[in-house]
């Protein structure tokens, strides 16, 4: 029995790696249109950031590991174009021309997201970068190296923007952000967010909001100048970072149904539409453990665990995911952003009646040393006391306290059970009131 698996990143050699312990007999392939695979795209802005580091440091598993110590046929350079999901089949080229095919018993797509670009005059210029591969990491840092680069502009300011202004703040370059939308982080409480902008200008981080782009254009050697509606910015280098698309040509070609944002749609066996082909990874949808709605969430665990699970599936151990409560988190120099499950205009998208806190808090105990605040949102559902969402940032004690939130809501909390909650407690580390008790007393009152 052959396995194929497109895509050879966090889903595609999860799922390789687990189908071959499962079953060590069976035929694995994995096709990968680039030479890099497994490796963590989350760990570049930190590495960019560093002029001494190397890209090639964020590969967890080197492609001749996977071949000779775990049999898998990995098969770089190899892009595929087509899957015939009648004869089980798929077909593609590899980076020398030369066309191949390869008939399967099981499928796993696994091809990820790619970089969503902006339709303007000059987006394809030199100088004008994306950040999604290993291959764009590198590139970036070899133009950092250059030295031409002494400002950056950056188009968007979502959480890999946020990062990466940092990184290139660090690197001694000046960084303007600008994206047409006029709120930065809408999905995050305007309290909360009011702190990541004060954190960014505080490191002189200069915000252009609500200014439509107009073009890119080269403005002498190595440099290009950003124009949009009232702003001519010029830079040595464009990142574009405007969010993210899921690489799901392939299925709709095929046929399969896809879900929101395009995304390939998944049951909770990472199942397509059609038998024996699975997706997983951010090229595909899962449930919301709040809504129990299909969502296109692409983070990296969700890569990682639905990789596994559709091996499984694929090689006979029936296991179904539950989902996701999009629970994240982000630094923007000394902030941590943190979020699960939805904020009060989601929960009202939703069909819930939202009730919402916001509190400050402290991240240590009264009187001890060192303690910074920390603010945190809170809401729930007015008619079945239902815990839906919490928002932090803050400068410690951010990062993992959302995770006792984001367990609540995979267990469906009230906000009364989530009080009743047993969260450590010593002086370095939280007020004896946990900034989450405090604030769930307070929503609890309000509901
Ligand atoms: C800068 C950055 C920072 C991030 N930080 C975080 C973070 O802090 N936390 C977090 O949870 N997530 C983060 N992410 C997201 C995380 O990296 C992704 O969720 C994860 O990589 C998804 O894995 P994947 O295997 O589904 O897709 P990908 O990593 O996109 O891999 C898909 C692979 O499929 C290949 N492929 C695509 N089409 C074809 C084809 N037709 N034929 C052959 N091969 C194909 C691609 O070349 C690629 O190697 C970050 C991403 C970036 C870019």
């Amino acid at each position: 029995m052959r396995f194929v698996v497109i895509g050879g990143d966090a889903a595609g050699m999860s799922a390789a790696s687990r189908a071959k312990r499962n079953a060590p007999d069976l035929d694995v392939v994995v096709l990968e249109q680039t030479q890099d695979v497994s490796y963590s795209a989350c760990g570049m802005p930190y590495a960019i950031a560093d002029h001494r580091r190397q890209l090639d440091e964020l590969v967890v598993r080197r492609a001749e590991v996977f071949r000779q110590k775990q049999g898998i046929d990995l098969r770089t350079g190899h892009r595929v174009e087509a899957v015939d999901t009648r004869a089980k089949q798929i077909g593609g080229t590899t980076l020398e021309g030369r066309r191949f095919e390869l008939a399967f018993d099981k499928l796993l797509i696994a091809t990820g997201a790619s970089p969503r670009r902006p339709e303007i005059p000059g987006a394809g210029l030199n100088g004008v970068m994306a950040l999604k591969s290993l291959e764009d990491g590198r590139a970036i840092q070899a133009l950092l190296a250059g030295k031409s680069v002494r400002r950056a502009v950056i188009l968007g300011m979502g959480y890999i923007a946020l990062e990466m202004s940092e990184a290139l703040r660090t690197r001694g370059v000046a960084v303007d952000m600008i994206k047409p939308g006029p709120v930065l982080l809408p999905w995050l409480h305007p309290d909360l967010a009011a702190v990541v902008r004060q954190e960014l200008e505080a490191h002189e981080v200069r915000l252009h909001l609500g200014r439509k782009l107009q073009r890119i254009e080269s403005a002498g050697p190595n440099q290009l100048r950003v124009v949009s509606e009232g702003a001519e910015l010029d830079c040595g280098l464009v990142l574009v970072a405007t969010g993210v698309a899921p690489n799901s040509g392939l299925a709709e070609k095929a046929g399969l149904q896809l879900g929101p944002q395009r995304s390939i749609h998944v049951d909770k066996g990472l199942m397509t539409s059609c038998q024996d082909i699975y997706a997983a990874g951010d090229c595909a949808d899962a449930v919301h453990v709040v809504t129990g709605r299909d969502v296109w969430i692409p983070l990296a665990l969700r890569a990682n665990r639905a990789g596994w699970a559709a091996a499984d599936n694929a090689t006979g151990r029936p296991v179904e995911l539950p989902g996701v409560a999009g629970t994240a988190v982000f630094k923007v120099f000394e902030l941590q952003v943190a979020r699960t499950g939805l904020n009060a205009v989601e929960a009202r998208e939703a069909g819930f009646d939202p009730v919402e806190t916001v509190i400050q808090s402290r991240s240590r105990a009264h009187a001890h040393p060192g303690a910074s605040t920390i603010h945190v949102q809170m809401v729930a559902d007015r008619r079945s006391g239902k815990l839906l969402g919490v928002q932090m940032v803050g400068k410690e004690g951010v990062a993992h306290r959302i995770n006792a939130p984001a367990v609540a809501l995979h267990a469906g909390m009230t906000v009364a059970d989530f009080i009743q909650c047993d969260l450590a407690y010593a002086p370095p580390f939280s007020p004896v009131w946990d900034p989450l008790l405090t604030t769930a007393n307070q929503l609890f009152k309000a509901l």
